[in-house]
């Protein structure tokens, strides 16, 4: 076999979304995954603007705008994809929430995304699920869901060139070298690291701390939810960098399901669902929509969010290591943030125009470049 181009490590969404762009642009590449589960298995689909910072929103923004691009083909070729517009709505509980919604309303206008604030009869008329003395929302239209693990299927299968993916687990990096747990061994011109929070035990040297969240998923019921309904106050708690937090945060299923989110814990890396946390959570979750305490919970479990200390990925060439990149610490963003990070890194190994400044993502931030 001819080696690859460019060998990824990890098929969760962001590797997926790498592959298929160097796949577009002409390369050939060979994808190993060890199927351990990842965040793309076990997270929302929320595809979301935010604005935390103006690298964020740069990355989201750009991100979005290309997962429309591709909704019209996800549905036509793979309906599982479950591309959804369905909003956002930045639930205000409070006076001191509804003045944080106008802040994020004009910060997201000033870059041109369409949202509109709504009013207390008028959130109650569009969302009569939530419970009444709520001061208002900001509504994001074009945000969208989608079902991130069928989402990246069909990624590494409708790349214009056929990306190669194998069932293998890399043990070591040797250069362009890479060694796997059966003993076999990989080439490729160069390599990508996408391997969520699994890339430390590669690159130790990376300031990447696991952030557990739990989700719980309803039965059907009858009420209607249209929107993605997240509390204003979650911005606060995903920022947040030690202790246990628990925020509001519903999906709608096209099933007519709720998916509901989301706590977050640090320095854990025990999978088990943590009872009080996750009553925690749905009772946070029955504050905002009464009628949740009629459904049954039919699933719960957990996952791993990769967070960095600044709250950005890591994306580009790693500062020590000529022949490898990364895609990495996308924490709780990284299905919305996937396509961006996708063309950020196919710009820097092809040395094509970056589509947007890749400074606030460069590795650089945390770790030196090697004097010449
Ligand atoms: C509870 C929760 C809710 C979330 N909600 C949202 C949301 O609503 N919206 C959003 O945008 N993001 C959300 N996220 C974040 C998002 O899921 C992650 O940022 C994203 O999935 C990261 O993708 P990834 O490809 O980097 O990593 P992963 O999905 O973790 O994939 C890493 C892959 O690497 C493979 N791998 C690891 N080690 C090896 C090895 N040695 N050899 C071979 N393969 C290996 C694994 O098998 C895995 O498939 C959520 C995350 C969690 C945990």
């Amino acid at each position: 076999m001819r080696k690859p181009d460019v060998i990824v490590i990890g098929a969760g969404i962001v590797g997926a979304a790498c592959a298929h762009a160097l796949a577009n642009a002409g390369q050939s590449v060979l994808v190993l995954d060890a199927r351990l589960g990842g965040a793309t298995n076990a997270g929302m689909g929320h595809l979301v603007v935010m604005d935390d910072n103006p690298a964020e929103l740069a990355i989201s923004q750009a991100s979005l705008t290309q997962w429309h691009a591709w909704a019209p083909r996800m549905a036509a070729e793979a309906p599982s994809t479950a591309f959804t517009h369905c909003g956002t709505l930045w639930v205000a509980a409070d006076a001191q929430e509804m003045q944080e919604a106008e802040h994020k309303r004009a910060r997201l206008h000033a870059h041109g995304i369409a949202c509109e604030l709504l009013s207390a009869p008028q959130l109650a008329a569009l969302e009569p699920v939530l419970r009444p003395g709520l001061h208002g929302a900001l509504r994001v239209g074009g945000d969208s869901m989608v079902y991130a693990p069928n989402a990246a299927e069909w990624l590494l299968g409708h790349a214009s060139t056929p990306i190669q993916v194998e069932n293998l687990r890399v043990s070591r990096i040797e250069g362009r070298r890479l060694h796997c747990q059966d003993g076999s061994v990989r080439e490729g011109g160069a390599v990508l690291l996408a391997a969520g929070i699994h890339a430390t035990q590669f690159c130790p040297e990376l300031p990447i701390r696991p952030k557990k969240g739990h989700l719980a998923i309803t039965d059907r019921g009858g009420a209607v939810v249209r929107h993605q309904l997240v509390e204003l106050g979650y911005v606060k708690n995903a920022h947040q960098t030690e202790g246990t937090s628990v925020a509001f945060n519903l999906q709608p299923r096209p099933t007519g399901q709720w998916l509901l989110g989301s706590s977050r814990q640090f320095d854990t890396l025990d999978p088990a669902v943590d009872n009080a946390v996750l009553a925690k959570m749905l009772r946070r979750a029955i504050e905002y929509v009464p009628s949740l305490a009629e459904r049954n919970a039919i699933r719960t479990w957990t996952g791993f969010r990769a967070a960095t200390p600044d709250g950005l990925p890591i994306i580009g060439r790693h500062p020590e290591h000529e022949h490898l990149w990364l895609a990495v610490g996308h924490e709780g963003l990284g299905v919305t943030t996937a396509p961006a990070t996708a063309s950020l890194i196919a710009s820097s190994m092809l040395g094509t125009a970056a589509p947007m400044d890749p400074t606030p993502y460069a590795p650089t931030r945390f770790v030196q470049e090697h004097a010449a």
